[in-house]
């Protein structure tokens, strides 16, 4: 069978012949590949700074944003059936007894370090023909979402991150606006998200979905091709090369929420140090080491304490996660069809892999699509 591996030892990357899974247990599935995005993780671990394979194994297969169809249900499979569309989630908990937040499975907050997780680190991912995989990390797609199911995972990152700051901001207890489901809701707050990557991209459309007022900044110039899909959904996308910092503070206005999905410090910073009175800043670039860089570190911790503001870094994402994000891409469905689906730039087959991995990044969201 085909897979796509890296082989770290021999700093190589291409397709492998990897064995075909078989039901390793009672609750095992075997899942067919259809779609598998390609990310800038999975382009760094290309270039060997990181990603490990598993113990026994020379090579990683890669991917870790998939979408599949349920091919085999082992015998203590419960609610799935063959034919089902599933996302798996990534990470797996550590082994330890004495990890409360693996044990409580919130392995997103693993305390040892010692998680694995599918494509990344000691467990081969998904871009392989067929993969198996227990049924308590498997998400339940409709096939209404076939299309564009594959941004499960990177649409994720922001569910996560509105898990953290609506309990935080609720230490502002007249912020009291609700949605139509009864859940918060961003009305009358002002959002920036930070970089109009897939990751950027995606958190927009969630911020703009629960009613705040968004904003996209990034730096590429205007029109291009991200800022005109940022636009058509409805949100304004401001360049960091047209607009420096204190006129993004003049269009915004009070910056209650910053989601950065940059991974560029200098930047992220700069923006940290225009956050407004009681506002939120998440976190979940991860920029490569560098030389140190400036940054107004007074500004910043005088505004930290002045304006009661908040910071908090989050990574990966919890099983409540996928459910939310796959309800949410059925909300963007509905409002913004064309937008959503003009994020996937093109279909590709395994054959182009190697290139879409080690050459020069372009487009939006490329997938290698195994249903050919
Ligand atoms: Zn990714
Ligand atoms: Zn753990």
């Amino acid at each position: 069978m085909q897979a796509v591996g890296a082989i770290p030892k021999k700093k190589e990357v291409g397709i492998i012949d990897h064995p075909m899974p078989t039901l390793e247990s009672d609750d095992h599935l075997i899942i067919k590949s259809l779609d598998v995005g390609i990310c800038g993780t999975d382009r760094e671990i290309c270039t060997f700074v990181y990603g490990d394979p598993p113990k026994e194994s020379d090579y990683l297969v890669l991917g870790h944003e998939s979408m599949g169809e349920v091919q085999e249900v082992g015998s203590a499979v419960q609610h799935l059936k063959p034919g089902d569309l599933v996302v798996p989630s990534v990470r797996r908990p550590c082994v330890f007894d004495y990890c409360a937040p693996c044990q409580a499975g919130r392995q997103d907050f693993c305390s040892t370090g010692h998680f694995v997780e599918r494509g990344i680190k000691m467990s081969h991912g998904f871009m392989t023909e067929y993969y198996s995989e227990q049924e308590q990390f498997l998400n339940f797609v409709p096939t209404s979402l076939r299309d564009v199911a594959v941004l499960v995972e990177p649409l994720t990152i922001v569910e996560k991150a509105m898990s953290q700051v609506w309990p935080t901001q609720s230490r502002l207890p007249w912020v009291k606006h609700k949605n139509a489901n009864g859940g918060p809701s961003g009305k009358g707050l002002n959002a920036v998200v930070l970089g109009a990557g897939p990751v950027g991209i995606l958190g927009a459309m969630k911020l703009k979905a629960e009613g705040f007022n968004t904003f996209v900044y990034s730096r590429s110039k205007a029109p291009n091709p991200k800022s005109e899909l940022v636009e058509s959904f409805g949100v304004p996308y401001i360049s960091a090369l047209d607009t420096p910092i204190e006129g993004l503070l003049d269009q915004v206005g009070n910056i209650d929420l910053v989601y950065e999905a940059v991974g560029v410090s200098t930047i992220a910073y700069q923006v940290l140090s225009i956050l407004g009175l009681n506002g939120i800043y998440v976190f979940t670039g991860i920029p490569a080491p560098k030389a140190p860089i400036e940054v107004n570190a007074d500004t910043i911790m005088r505004n930290v304490v002045l304006k009661n503001q908040v910071v908090i870094g989050t990574v990966n994402a919890d099983q409540s996660s996928f459910i939310s994000a796959i309800k949410d891409l059925d909300v963007f469905m509905q409002r913004w069809p064309e937008s959503l689906k003009a994020l996937i730039t093109k279909r590709f087959s395994i054959e182009d892999s190697q290139s879409l991995l080690l050459d020069k990044a372009s487009g939006i969201k490329n997938v290698i699509s195994f249903d050919a």
